[in-house]
């Protein structure tokens, strides 16, 4: 069975983003390195972007007389935006608890050049089926926020 893949904005967007990394980092050393760095990178952000928005809150309650530039975020939209932030912080340091699992394997010089090798037959390809697996998760999850903007 053969199913068209979805040509929208944002597969295309996923397709060569996906095929970029691949193409970029083709050894399994420097995917492990790429996926920890960007699991790192959206850890230190949202934490920082948390510790933030708490400070705000905390000083909005002990003084009424907020500043204007202040005004365009609402106390509810800070704790809203605080809960969800709070479980994505919990999600990545799940992941990265697992990625420290995937950091213990060495691989030998033969088997990265397997994964040069199959990284240079799979980046050029615009329909890899491994991609388009993977893509489908990332496009048909339901509550994918573009998903419940636009649909
Ligand atoms: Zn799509």
């Amino acid at each position: 069975m053969t199913e068209q893949p979805c040509q929208c904005a944002d597969c295309q967007r996923f397709y060569k983003e996906h095929d970029r990394l691949i193409r970029e980092f083709p050894t399994f050393k420097q995917q492990q390195e790429l996926n920890w760095a960007s699991i790192q990178s959206f850890r230190t952000l949202c934490s920082k972007v948390s510790t933030e928005l708490q400070r705000r809150l905390t000083e909005r309650e002990s003084n009424e007389d907020i500043n204007a530039e202040d005004k365009h975020i609402s106390d509810i939209e800070i704790s809203e935006a605080l809960d969800e932030l709070e479980s994505v912080n919990a999600y990545l340091y799940s992941i990265e608890a697992l990625m420290e699992r995937i950091f213990d394997t060495k691989i030998s010089n033969n088997i990265e050049s397997k994964f040069k090798e199959i990284a240079n037959e799979l980046a050029p390809d615009p329909l890899n089926i491994d991609r388009l697996i993977l893509n489908r998760l990332f496009h048909q999850t339901p509550d994918f926020p573009d998903k419940k903007n636009f649909s």
